[in-house]
C-alpha cells in the first residue's frame, strides 16, 4: 500500500503503521504518520486494538500536552471529508476524531495511551454520545465527592452514612428524615 494523505498534515506520510505487517493474523490497515505520528485505525481495527494494540500504551505520556495537531479537525484519510471531534475530559483535556462514513478513528500522538489510561477504550464510541458524556461526568464528580468526604469521616462513619443513605432514598419517609436531619444538625 502506498503512503496516503495524513489527516492533519494533508501530506502522503500516512503509512502503514510499524507492526502491523510484523505478525501474520493480525488484521492490517492501521496507518501512522512518520511526521506527526498520529495513528488511524479503520472501523474493522478498533474492537481488536482495544485488546491488543501494536502501540506502546505506557503511562508515560499520560499527562503529556496535546500536540500542536490536536487543535486541527482532520480529513478522512479515505477521502470522506471532515471527521467529527468528540472532547475527552481528563488531566489533559484533548480531542479524538471519528469519520462520520466509515467510523474509522484517529488518535493524535499519545492520544491512544492517554485513552488507555483512563480507561475510555472500551467505551471509544461513546465519546461522541452526549447522553452517555453527561452521565460519566456526572458519576465523576459524584465519585470525587465521595472520595472527599470519606476522607473527612473516616471509612467506617461513611460506610455508615451510604448505609443509611441505601435504606432511605426511596422511603415514604425520606423528606421527613431530610427535615429531621436538618433540625438534629443545623443548630
Ligand atoms: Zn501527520
Ligand atoms: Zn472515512
Amino acid at each position: 500500500m502506498c503512503a496516503t494523505a495524513c489527516p492533519k498534515c494533508r501530506k502522503p506520510t500516512l503509512e502503514l503503521a510499524p507492526g502491523a505487517l510484523a505478525e501474520p493474523g493480525k488484521p492490517a490497515g492501521s496507518r501512522q504518520c512518520s511526521v506527526c505520528r498520529g495513528l488511524w485505525l479503520p472501523r474493522s481495527l478498533i474492537e481488536y486494538w482495544q485488546h491488543d494494540p501494536f502501540v506502546e500504551t505506557g503511562t508515560g505520556e499520560s499527562t503529556a500536552p496535546p500536540p500542536l495537531e490536536d487543535r486541527r479537525t482532520g480529513l478522512c484519510p479515505d477521502g470522506h471529508g471532515i471527521m467529527i471531534r468528540a472532547k475527552v475530559n481528563g488531566p489533559v483535556s484533548f480531542y479524538i476524531e471519528r469519520c462520520a462514513l466509515c467510523r474509522g478513528v484517529w488518535f493524535d500522538r499519545g492520544e491512544w495511551q492517554k485513552l488507555a489510561a483512563q480507561h475510555f477504550l472500551d467505551h471509544l464510541d461513546d465519546l461522541w454520545d452526549p447522553q452517555w458524556k453527561k452521565r460519566h461526568r456526572k458519576e465523576a464528580s459524584q465519585r470525587s465527592l465521595d472520595e472527599a468526604l470519606g476522607q473527612e469521616l473516616g471509612s467506617e462513619l461513611f460506610a455508615d452514612l451510604e448505609r443509611l443513605t441505601q435504606a432511605l432514598r426511596r422511603h415514604p419517609a425520606r423528606a421527613q428524615v431530610l427535615a429531621w436531619l436538618g433540625e438534629r444538625l443545623g443548630g
